[in-house]
């Protein structure tokens, strides 16, 4: 296999194919610390896009409840169960050797991982030709994509205390039971597993904005995507016979859709968020893979300066192109498993924010079209405050968004307006 570079894990890796990186690549931030779990997103893809004959177990787009739901269920763990056996112990990272240069930050911002990605296990479990896996993973039973939604709102027993199921109410600290839910959808991942798998070429990747797409007329439903997906985000449609897979709301994202009116706009699911934890982009790309510097792109701010934004499960290995604000309140063990060794940083970052990062949140879901470019304009100290033992000061800056063509698209303020309804005009209900 030849080698390609993965900034995600810090170091270069086995992947089925060379290299080759879109100009821009579609790319997301979602803030667990806000998703309160309505799954209005859920269901703007769903009437969207798969409410047709032969796709009702299909949800491109899903929330799940962790740490018990997952769709198909328990996706996650089981994939975890087979990269161990297939590497035991391996799932570890060192530290970055990095000498602090900004190009050596992007390249390996969370260290390196040692151990074996899914196209690097996979290998190992060959014992047949006949058999042989370019990727490792599995295929789900179908009962397994049946139930959504199960354990939604389920937070595991406090430590100590024995079964999945809280009994006898909840005790303070309220933190000693979690839970959160992780909303998710194809990361159009840099190092797609569902391509890598497909024997007839039916995947490709788009160059203008990274993009994943089943061509239908290729796909023979040989169901490979689905078994290589490590986020199991490609489905099999038994009325075609072919698999299917989130489109990334293409048409909106070229600003080819009607309701655009030429602009780039996010996804349904993006746009639809009622608790305002999404925003989605588009980032330059090197040819190394890495992203290109662009300080002022929300999406590489958050994920490249802050470094608050985490990518899904990076040891997988496709590079996924989903970025997480980890949950706070959530055992630091687990969110490592879930987003690498960039955990405690991010949050220790975005709980007590700093001036710019504070600005930069507001941008979220105050526009249904991509921003491209942010500036900030200076406002008045608002308070100080102490948290948790840090000094923190709120300024009332005014964030500036842009878009493709550098055209103001909206302004909004961090202090937010208060308005006092005039007595004449009391609500009357
Ligand atoms: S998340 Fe899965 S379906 Fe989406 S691009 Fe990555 S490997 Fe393919
Ligand atoms: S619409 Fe937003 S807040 Fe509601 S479940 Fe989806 S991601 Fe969470």
């Amino acid at each position: 296999m030849p080698d390609v570079y993965n900034w995600q894990l810090g170091r270069p890796m086995a992947y089925p194919y060379e290299q080759a990186m879109p100009k821009r690549q579609w790319a997301f931030v979602m803030n667990i610390n806000r998703c309160l779990g309505c799954q209005t997103c859920t269901m703007a893809c769903k009437s969207t896009w798969t409410f047709e004959r032969g796709q009702e177990h299909m949800w491109w787009a899903n929330v799940e409840t962790k740490p018990y739901g997952g769709y198909p269920y328990a996706w996650d763990v089981k994939l975890l169960e087979l990269l161990d056996k297939a590497n035991p112990g391996g799932m570890t990272w060192s530290e970055s050797d990095s000498d602090e240069r900004d190009s050596a930050l992007r390249a390996a911002p969370y260290g390196t991982y040692d151990g074996k990605t899914i196209f690097e296990a996979a290998d190992s479990r060959v014992t047949r030709p006949e058999h042989s896996q370019r990727v490792l993973g599995y295929l789900p039973a179908d009962a397994e994509w049946a139930t959504p939604n199960l354990h939604e709102d389920v937070p595991p027993a406090p430590a100590g205390e024995k079964g999945q199921w809280v009994r006898g109410g909840l005790s303070l600290p309220e933190h000693k039971a979690w839970f959160f839910y992780l909303a998710r959808v194809c990361n159009h991942c840099s190092y797609p597993a569902c391509l890598a798998a497909c024997p007839r070429q039916a995947i490709y990747k788009r160059p203008e904005d990274g993009i994943v797409l089943i061509d239908q007329e290729r796909c023979r439903g040989y169901r490979k995507c689905v078994e290589a997906c490590p986020y199991k985000k490609a489905m099999y449609r038994p009325t075609t016979r072919t698999s299917e897979k989130c489109i990334a709301c293409y048409p909106r994202v070229e600003g080819s859709d009607p309701e655009t009116g030429g602009c780039p706009m996010e996804t349904r699911c993006m746009a639809a968020c009622i608790g305002q934890i999404r925003m989605q982009g588009l980032v330059q790309m090197e040819q190394d893979g890495t992203w290109t510097k662009d300080r002022q792109n929300p999406l590489y701010y958050l994920v490249h300066e802050a470094k608050v934004a985490l990518p899904l499960y990076p040891q997988f290995g496709t590079e996924p192109n989903g970025f997480y604000i980890p949950p706070r309140w959530v055992p630091r063990g687990y969110l490592r498993q879930m987003f690498g060794p960039g955990v405690d940083h991010a949050i220790e970052r975005y709980m007590v924010p700093e001036r710019e990062l504070l600005a930069v949140l507001q941008l979220f879901r105050k526009d249904n079209r991509i921003i491209f470019r942010y500036e900030i304009e200076e406002g008045p100290k608002v308070f100080e405050t102490e948290i948790h033992g840090k000094p923190f000061t709120l300024y009332d800056d005014t964030v500036i968004a842009f878009d493709e063509h550098g055209s103001e698209l909206f302004r909004t303020k961090v202090e937010e307006p208060l308005y006092e309804r005039p007595p004449e005009r009391l609500n009357s209900i």
